[in-house]
């Protein structure tokens, strides 16, 4: 190497600064609404994207099976019915495919890529007081300097990928079901593990089921199931959504969990047994998330009204499991329905009755290792395997952010914060870390609790009027106060640790991240709720917000 080159690489380690007005961190539905509203703004905006293209979690998670489970006509962006009437669903919970191809719909009809960086990771950002501006780095090598930094990161997008000692080692490709490749995956005839039965390993295991040679289940919680009701849409059910438009986009912004359904009113209490059976029948016959988010709110608070439910469930799943070794390893009983998310599923149960498909129960053993052979569990067994696939999960909420060096006021380190303490200003910014906005993030609904491009759009919209609001009086600097935060912290603990959820565990707790602060990472009480509290900050000219 000359001496030029080399001084031409050092330049480059320091990064060529360019200037924006923001920049926005993640081009999936949360990333790409944002670039537009800024831009409409007229604000200079770029968004930095890891992947090659657009569609963050719809981007990265084409797993086999890999499906949406809120009802696609909700779905969506509100912000123009235009878009909407032209675009057209072809069933009830369309798979990853049909949702990308939308995303990428969006992305050409908004002309959104000429301001996304593609293959481009933020690695870390600085907050200088002096100028009172980001710089923010990305492993381009290159510095961002902006005075907005919006991250719209996603609450499920730092994968949980090394999880076992030992992986390197292994003979076979193994796959993270968030790190699936585009190309296809031979599995046909092949012996393959799959470790998790979460909503992923779940589409995952009864996808693959009746293609691979044999099925090694590694299973350690079983789950409650609710069976997907999918259909085709016809022309008629594609003119109803599209009529429709206006006042579903009102409705959804109200109902607790950003969906179109919401509780009907009527207490558990109020009701004789036959009424609760006849009205949980006929919620779970609509086969969605319906019969989760609509049932009950004392579901999620009381223990007998979540016992009389569990076991309505789990009477569900034993009519599909007659033999009962298996029942007891698939039907849950160690906590309360509803108390983490519940995945939908088509013949998951039934994947387990073919012969190739087999439960290793490692709970009782768990994984100790890999081997070049497979896995190795606790009981000494090695299970030889062609392909592992890891359906283990996300480091949730905060993961993203946290894998990240993002340095506040004063150098502080979101990283050391949140491992301490998972803190946030109603999930939309944290004290310490002026013009810094988060969505996605822990302690709002977005977190977990919600039809994500709801509770996505409604951020996005928050995010974009505070700037517009900053720009239109000439304003540098907005951070949440000490006390506001705190205030918001313990209104969302107060309702959190009214819940059952609090007690079981899961990534809406944290706890399947080692030493990751316990704390629900998701706002519970509602996103209706949410969205006021949210709009009142804003009509008030953002009290609680210090700003100059
Ligand atoms: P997850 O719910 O966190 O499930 C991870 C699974 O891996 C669990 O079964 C867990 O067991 C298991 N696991 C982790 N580490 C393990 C270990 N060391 N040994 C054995 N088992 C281990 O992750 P996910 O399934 O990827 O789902 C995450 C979220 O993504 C969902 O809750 C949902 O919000 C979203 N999602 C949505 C859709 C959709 O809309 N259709 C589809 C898929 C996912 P334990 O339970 O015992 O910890």
């Amino acid at each position: 190497m000359t001496t030029s080159t080399v001084a031409t690489k050092a330049a480059d380690m320091q990064g060529k600064v360019t200037t924006f007005d923001a920049v926005v961190i993640g081009a999936g539905v949360a990333g790409m609404y944002q670039l537009y509203r800024l831009r409409q703004q007229g604000l200079k905006v770029v968004a930095i994207e890891a992947g090659s293209a657009v569609g963050g979690t719809w981007y990265w998670n084409r797993y086999p099976g890999a499906r949406v489970d809120s009802q696609a006509y909700i779905y969506q962006y509100w912000f123009s019915e235009e878009l909407a009437k032209e675009w057209n669903w072809s069933e009830r919970f369309p798979a990853q495919p049909e949702t990308e191809a939308y995303l990428n719909f969006i992305a050409d009809r908004c002309d959104l890529r000429k301001d996304i960086r593609f293959n481009t990771r933020v690695v870390g950002a600085r907050f200088d007081e002096a100028t009172n501006r980001w710089q923010i780095r990305t492993d381009a090598g290159e510095v961002l300097d902006a005075k907005y930094f919006v991250s719209c990161a996603g609450m499920l997008s730092a994968p949980l990928t090394s999880t076992f000692p030992g992986q390197e080692t292994f003979k076979g490709p193994i796959f993270h079901t968030a790190r699936w490749p585009k190309e296809p995956v031979q599995l046909a005839g092949k012996r393959v593990g799959v470790v998790g039965t979460g909503a992923t390993g779940i589409q995952v295991i009864q996808t693959i089921a009746s293609q691979v040679g044999h099925m090694k289940v590694f299973m350690r919680t079983p789950q409650y199931i609710i069976p997907m009701r999918n259909h085709k849409y016809g022309d008629s059910d594609r003119a109803a959504q599209k009529e429709g438009f206006q006042d579903m986009r009102q409705r959804v912004q109200r109902t607790f969990a950003g969906f179109d359904y919401d509780f009907a009113g009527d207490s558990f209490y109020d009701m004789t047994p036959e009424a609760r059976r006849e009205l949980m029948e006929k919620v779970w016959a609509d086969g969605s998330l319906s019969f989760w988010l609509t049932l009950y709110p004392e579901m999620f608070t009381d223990q007998k009204v979540n016992d009389e439910v569990s076991e309505f469930v789990r009477e569900k799943m034993r009519e599909r499991i007659k033999d009962p070794v298996l029942a007891e390893k698939l039907i849950p009983t160690s906590y309360g329905f509803g108390t983490h998310r519940v995945p939908l599923e088509t013949q998951f149960l039934e994947a387990f009755l073919r012969p190739n498909v087999e439960i290793v129960d490692v709970k009782a053993s768990p994984i100790v290792c890999v081997t070049p052979e497979g896995v190795k569990t606790a009981d000494g067994k090695i299970h030889e395997l062609d392909v592992l696939i890891l359906a283990t999960g996300f480091d949730a909420g905060s993961g993203a952010l946290t894998r990240m060096d993002i340095r506040g006021r004063g150098g502080r380190s979101l990283t050391e914060d949140w491992n301490k303490d998972i803190r946030s200003t109603m999930g939309l910014m944290v004290n310490g870390y002026p013009n810094l906005f988060t969505t996605a993030a822990p302690l709002a609904p977005s977190a977990a609790f919600c039809n994500m491009t709801t509770c996505l759009q409604q951020q996005v919209d928050w995010v974009t009027d505070c700037i517009q609001y900053m720009e239109s009086h000439d304003l540098k600097v907005i951070e949440p106060t000490k006390e506001t935060e705190d205030k918001w912290v313990e209104h969302h603990d107060e309702i959190a640790n009214a819940t059952l959820v609090t007690k079981t565990d899961s990534w809406y707790m944290g706890s399947n991240v080692d030493g990751k602060p316990r704390r629900l990472l998701s706002y519970i009480g509602g996103v209706g709720t949410y969205r006021q509290k949210c709009d009142e900050v804003t009509a008030s000219s953002y009290a609680g917000f210090r700003m100059r």
